[in-house]
């Protein structure tokens, strides 16, 4: 097997397996991002407490309105009871009773108002919680897809890894020295395979000496541009 075959094979396979560890990488950080049901959660919760606070608010408005109603029928009865003759005091007892009145009529609108805004709260409460049930299945499947990506992407990068330590022991020490050198200065890519004469990494062309050269399957060449090692496939 020739020295820059055997650096190709090495290099596609570690091509493989830098993808892998890039897709595992947002495999998780996509696991760890739960930005969005967090969302869904915060939004249900206000919802939850506008409704809470629109229950108080009508439970308020009913009780001052029914206490009115005791206050005005207090003073009927002691306006219509007879027990209160003098003319002055009755007229202020009438005055009294209107007042009340108009306030109750104040009140009345007010509770009509809290039940409305109830009836919205408790639309939007029931809205909400269809619509978190389907963001929480809709996160776990996307957990549950994220979840198996993830197995198979660690299963292929087990048999990478295997197979990559069976091509690189069959490689000299000195050519792998060379090639992960290059992997560190040519971000990732070492061996470049020539394509139409030229390297199909920088795509410059080979001249005729280096093309020749490049066909021995005894040596290593490098390409006069980007410093890659050549493989003619
Ligand atoms: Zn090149």
């Amino acid at each position: 097997m020739s020295r820059p075959f055997q650096l190709y094979h090495l290099q596609q396979l570690d091509s493989q397996l830098d993808g892998i560890h890039v897709r595992i990488r947002e495999i998780e950080s996509a696991l760890a991002d739960d930005s969005e049901i967090n969302l869904s959660r915060e939004k249900a919760a206000q919802v939850n407490a506008d409704l809470q606070q629109a229950h108080l608010n009508l439970r308020n408005a009913e009780f001052e309105t029914q206490q009115q109603r005791i206050k005005i029928e207090q003073t009927e009865s002691t306006l219509y009871g007879g027990k209160v003759h003098k003319p002055k005091e009755l007229k202020d007892l009438e005055n009294e009773a209107a007042a009340l009145k108009r306030q109750m009529s104040v009140l009345e609108d007010r509770q009509l108002e809290c039940m409305l805004v109830e009836e919205e709260a408790a639309k939007c409460q029931s809205n909400s919680t269809i619509e978190l049930d389907k963001a929480l299945a809709n996160h776990r499947r996307r957990l549950e897809i994220l979840n198996q990506d993830k197995d198979k992407q660690e299963k292929d990068l087990n048999r990478l890894e295997d197979e990559r330590r069976v091509v690189a022991g069959a490689i000299q020490a000195e050519d792998i020295s060379v090639y992960e050198q290059l992997r560190l200065k040519r971000r990732g890519l070492a061996v470049a395979k020539v394509t139409d004469r030229a390297c199909a990494a920088c795509g410059s062309t080979l001249n005729a000496v280096l093309l020749n050269a490049a066909r021995s399957p005894n040596q290593l060449n490098m390409c006069d541009h980007c410093g890659r090692i050549l493989y003619l496939g």
